[in-house]
């Protein structure tokens, strides 16, 4: 007997990778290439580095108040977190606490695996269909709860609001999650389902449409009774988990409306322009609903185009994994950056005797 014997092994998410050098292009965790509202700057020369000797309102108050105010929500059915990745887990433990089996799909965010093992819930991998979809019927089997995200990542796949509303209403017994990190990118939002459906909670982020990645804040809507349940769980664990300064500087953004508006229309013209361009260069892609797009190429192995890519110091994302090996998952970038991307794939295939 050791005290090694005591010691929790786990196996850990691997994010995307943050390269120490600063001229490269990044396209490999879908962030925003553009910068946050003004109104975030103005919000953060407003602060005084005096009140931070006190601590932040637990409640985080204001915060949800504005995203409240901005969704046509009560404050009692919105939950605020650190990233939707802290939320995602406080719902994994606070609506996971099944003996039956948690469902998500086979091919999806990669966390979900890792939380499931972490607090030992038990889970099914639900096969996508040979088009990487979804499908809402394979959901309707006795479970412990249901998560996806809506669009799917890193496919980009959108289901639409009535196939969202057929795997909600056909789980009654249990918690829902749908995850809209990508949402503000085209999709249609659950959130109009939530006060029909008391089993359903919608969750969002900052970091990718509101380009606050760096701040981290996520946020969860639901029936006040599930919002009660997830504000318990967060009370017993840690009760300042948003600082002063987050508050300050979310509460900010989420108030500027017509910039926000305004940056996602960009992302998606230029998505669709690269998937255009792609396209005619011969790639296979998903239709992506997302600030992303997942392409692969006709006999061309994806760790090839992923190597080759990071030597052009053009960083994408890759899994080595079966049935998605042979794809990348590229972020939507600026123009410039995109027009950097197409012509280093245009050279590759070139030298490769592809076109
Ligand atoms: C990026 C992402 C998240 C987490 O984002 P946070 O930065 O923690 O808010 C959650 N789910 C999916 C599917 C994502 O892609």
């Amino acid at each position: 007997m050791s005290f090694r014997d005591n010691i929790r092994q786990v196996v850990p998410y691997v994010p995307g990778e943050q390269p120490k050098q600063a001229d490269v292009i990044k396209l490999n965790t879908n962030e925003n290439p553009y910068p946050p509202s003004p109104k975030v700057g103005e919000a953060l020369r407003a602060l005084d580095p005096a009140d931070f000797r006190k601590y932040p309102d637990p409640a985080a108050g204001g915060l949800v108040h504005a995203i409240a105010e901005r969704y046509g929500l009560r404050d009692s059915e919105v939950f605020v977190g650190v990233g939707s990745d802290d939320v995602l887990a406080m719902c994994f433990q606070t609506f996971f606490c099944s003996e039956k089996p948690v469902l998500f799909p086979d091919i999806t965010y990669s966390f979900y695996d890792v939380w499931a093992d972490l607090f030992r819930i038990p889970y099914e991998r639900i096969p996508l269909d040979g088009s990487f979809r979804i499908v809402p019927e394979d959901y309707e089997k006795p479970n412990g709860g249901v998560i996806f995200p809506n669009p799917n990542a890193p496919t980009g796949v959108l289901l639409s609001l009535e196939e969202v509303e057929r795997i909600v209403a056909s789980n009654p017994d249990s918690v829902v999650i749908v995850d809209e990190a990508y949402i503000d990118f085209g999709g249609e939002s659950a959130l109009p389902l939530i006060r029909r459906y008391q089993n359903l909670v919608v969750v969002q982020t900052f970091s990718k449409s509101r380009s606050m990645a760096g701040v981290r804040i996520g946020f969860a809507m639901a029936d006040e009774e599930l919002i009660r349940a997830l504000e318990n769980v967060k009370y017993s664990f840690n009760s300042y988990t948003i600082s002063r300064p987050a508050l300050a500087v979310g509460t900010a953004s989420i108030k500027d409306e017509a910039y926000f508006r305004d940056c996602c229309r960009r992302i998606c013209a230029t998505r669709d322009e690269t998937a255009r361009a792609m396209r005619a260069m011969g790639f296979s892609m998903t239709d992506s609903a997302s600030n992303f797009l997942f392409v692969s190429y006709p006999g061309i192995p994806g760790g090839d185009l992923f190597a080759y890519l990071r030597s052009k110091r053009i960083y994408v994302r890759w899994w080595d994994k079966p049935v998605i090996r042979d794809y990348l998952r590229i972020t939507v970038g600026t123009d410039d950056e995109m027009k950097t991307l197409l012509a280093a794939l245009g050279e590759y295939l070139k030298n490769r005797g592809a076109v």
